[in-house]
């Protein structure tokens, strides 16, 4: 497996192709395949993290819009259950301008609801956003407002991209802006919940609410929230996963991410 060769502990990938509605059911042939090789290189079901796809949005404020997101979510929850994957990661959705925030907050809700009731022992993981045009879930408060109308709160997680909190407004190159961030984390939504990583530097700078990723310490936010991610407890079993943009170098900087580690 490609996670396994470059060192890395956990990996992403996506569920089909990513910018496309339909995809053909997976075969046993392939669910088989997939199980084994996941076994051979050691990687548990709780260290990968699958993304859905990027036309989803369940928060769409039309009918038709929001019913083929709800059935492409779904069918992406179901080929998770049927690899035997514990996580599904996704972008909340977005308003378009056509309806209010709060309405949209609770639309995503429901959809997730509805996945959930469908599936068994796949979990919902919402990433937070950089708040681009109207893309929601930049704000904690907002993060918390989805958990809140979501029914089964054991199957709900959060994934937080470094690159979207910091440019959605929460700084994290300092110790203390660090900290003050994640314990406003902690606050609003709750550790508990935090159930994946992205770790990604920035291009855009703070609160730009733009989401550009950028090569671990060749962006805005540098090397040292990395430090402190690395060496804090909170984000021991979790996935991290790298969206770098340059996959040439992810062997080094998985490298690098290790280095900081202080030794226990
Ligand atoms: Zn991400």
């Amino acid at each position: 497996m490609n996670a396994k060769e470059i060192g890395a502990k956990a990996f992403a990938l996506f569920m089909k192709n990513q910018r496309q509605w339909k995809a053909k059911p997976y075969t046993n042939d392939n669910i088989e395949k997939f199980r084994q090789n996941c076994e051979d290189a050691g990687y548990l079901p709780e260290h990968i993290l699958p993304h859905d796809g990027y036309l989803i949005n369940l928060g769409h404020p039309e009918k038709e819009g929001l019913k083929k997101s709800r059935d492409a979510f779904l069918d992406e929850m179901q080929r998770c259950e049927q690899l035997g994957l514990k996580m599904l990661n996704f972008h909340p959705g977005s308003h378009l301008k056509k309806i209010a925030e709060d309405a949209c907050l609770k639309r995503i809700a429901e959809s997730i609801n509805i996945a959930l009731d469908k599936t068994k022992g796949v979990s919902a993981v919402i990433e937070n956003t950089a708040g681009q045009g109207t893309n929601m879930g930049f704000r904690f408060e907002q993060l918390a407002t989805i958990i809140d109308n979501v029914a089964d709160k054991k199957r709900v997680g959060v994934c937080l991209d470094t690159c979207h909190t910091f440019t959605a407004g929460y700084d994290l190159r300092t110790k203390k802006t660090f900290k003050a961030t994640m314990d406003e984390f902690d606050k609003v939504v709750g550790f508990k919940y935090l159930s994946g990583m992205h770790l990604n530097d920035s291009k855009p700078d703070l609160g730009a609410r733009v989401d550009r990723h950028q090569s671990i310490g060749k962006g805005k936010l540098g090397v040292e929230p990395f430090r402190f991610i690395m060496n804090d407890k909170r984000f021991d079993e979790i996935p991290m996963v790298l969206e770098t943009i340059d996959a040439e170098i992810w062997p080094e900087e998985i490298k690098l991410l290790y280095s900081l580690e202080k030794r226990k």
